[in-house]
Parts: structure tokens; C-alpha cells; sequence
């Protein structure tokens, strides 16, 4: 089963998506973690997509619709996928329904994590994740069980986003509801759109995006 997750920032897309992994075995595809990573390596699509990245501006689409086809070729999506992140504009959306085509693959499900924009700011400028494992917490709302030690891996040392500032923030919100947005009409008119109420508590979203995945 192939999926994809469609929020703002903050809404929990990728807490959630390593949830599923879990449950499901599906493989998440975090375009920003794609980002992330590019950058760190200082590749050419890393520098082209820094300062964009910084600004919280969208990086083009031609460049994240190449790296996306590639990385939907690879082995380990052939057990299902979950799209975090990606398509963020209607352009992107009609690319990728091109591209499924092609490829011969299906897209089972589009789910919308509804949330208060107003709640964002405060979830996205205390995000942290560990810097060995990756595993995310956030400073008020998911602690380590021992303060500055994570969970999973016993690791000391977390890192925060460059991007994930108050300014930044309002700024990539800014560029949800014009860019990203109107997708949701355009999987609405498609027929596999569904809505989860995002800003429950953490384990009630997996509750509910496991019921849309079960019954889909
Ligand atoms: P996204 O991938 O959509 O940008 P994240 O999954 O990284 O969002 O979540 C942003 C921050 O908010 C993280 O620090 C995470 O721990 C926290 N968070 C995620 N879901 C919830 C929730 N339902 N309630 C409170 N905090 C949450
Ligand atoms: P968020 O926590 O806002 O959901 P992401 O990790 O998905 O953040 O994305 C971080 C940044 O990477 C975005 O602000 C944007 O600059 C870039 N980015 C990620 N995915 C895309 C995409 N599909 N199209 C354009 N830019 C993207
Ligand atoms: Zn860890």
C-alpha cells in the first residue's frame, strides 16, 4: 500500500510516518529529510536547495520531482511507501500522478493531518530529534523519559532544524496555504482524500491514520 501524508509543518507528519513504518512496513519518503541530507553532503542539488531551504521558501519542482522518481525506483518501495512532504504544489501533485502511471504504482490513500496553524509555531520551535538515531521529541511535548537521554538509542546529543525558527516558520506556513493547500481539492476530486483530526494527542492520530489505512 502506498500512501501520502499532507500537512503544514508541525502537523506531524513524520512522527507519524515512523509510526506507520512500524505498524506497517511501509518505507517513509521525507522529501525535506532528502534535503537535508544533500545539503549536509554539499552536492549541487544541496547547494542550490540551501538558502531556499533557509528562507523557508519551496526548492523548484523539476528538482524535487527528479529526485523523488529516483528514489520511488529503488528496491525497498516495492513494500509500500509512505510520501512525507511531497507533493507541496499542484504542479508536483500532477508530476507525481505522471510518473505512478508510468511506473506501473498505485496511490492507495491521501491523508490530510488537519491542525491550528496557531498551534505550529510552538510545535515546530521546540522540535528536536537525536542526533544518532533521528528519533524526534519535542521540549514540552515528547520528553525523553530521562531528561537529555534518548529513548531509543541512549544517545546525549539532539539536533534542531536551521529552519525551524519563529520567522522561518510563518514563513513555510505562508507557503502552505498558497502552494500546498490546494492539493487537497485536487485529491478531494480524485476520491482518496481523507482527514485526520491532528491535533489530538499523539497516539489518537496514529489511532485514526491506522483506521483510514485498514479501511482503505
Ligand atoms: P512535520 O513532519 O509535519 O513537520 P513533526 O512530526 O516533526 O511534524 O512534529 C513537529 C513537532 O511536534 C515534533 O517535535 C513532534 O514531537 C511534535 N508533535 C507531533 N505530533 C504532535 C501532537 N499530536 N501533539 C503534540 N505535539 C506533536
Ligand atoms: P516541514 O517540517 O515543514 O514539513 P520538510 O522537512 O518537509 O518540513 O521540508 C523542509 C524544507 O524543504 C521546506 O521548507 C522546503 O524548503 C523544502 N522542501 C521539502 N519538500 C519539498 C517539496 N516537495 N517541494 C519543495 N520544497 C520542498
Ligand atoms: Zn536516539
Amino acid at each position: 500500500m502506498n500512501i501520502l501524508l499532507i500537512g503544514p509543518p508541525g502537523a506531524g507528519k513524520g512522527t507519524q510516518a515512523k509510526r506507520l513504518e512500524e505498524a506497517f512496513g511501509m518505507i517513509q519518503l521525507s522529501t525535506g529529510d532528502m534535503l537535508r541530507a544533500a545539503v549536509a553532503s554539499g552536492s549541487a542539488v544541496g547547494q542550490q536547495a540551501k538558502e531556499i531551504m533557509d528562507r523557508g521558501d519551496l526548492v523548484p519542482d523539476a528538482l524535487i520531482i527528479d529526485m523523488i522518481s529516483e528514489r520511488i525506483d529503488r528496491d525497498d518501495c516495492a513494500g509500500g511507501f509512505i510520501l512525507d512532504g511531497f507533493p507541496r504544489t499542484v504542479p508536483q501533485a500532477d508530476a507525481l500522478t505522471k510518473m505512478l502511471v508510468e511506473k506501473d504504482i498505485s496511490l492507495d490513500r491521501v491523508i490530510e493531518i488537519a491542525v491550528d496553524d496557531d498551534a505550529m509555531v510552538t510545535r515546530i520551535t521546540g522540535r528536536l530529534t537525536c542526533a544518532n538515531c533521528g528519533k524526534g521529541y519535542h521540549d514540552e511535548f515528547e520528553k525523553p523519559e530521562v531528561d537529555g537521554v534518548c529513548d531509543k538509542c541512549g544517545a546525549t546529543e539532539f539536533n534542531r532544524r536551521a529552519d525551524d525558527n519563529a520567522e522561518t516558520v510563518r514563513n513555510r506556513l505562508a507557503a502552505y496555504h498558497e502552494q500546498t493547500a490546494p492539493i487537497l481539492a485536487y485529491y478531494k476530486d480524485r476520491g482518496v482524500l481523507s482527514s485526520v483530526d491532528g491535533m489530538a494527542q499523539m497516539d489518537d492520530v496514529t489511532g485514526q491514520l491506522k483506521g483510514v489505512i485498514e479501511g482503505a
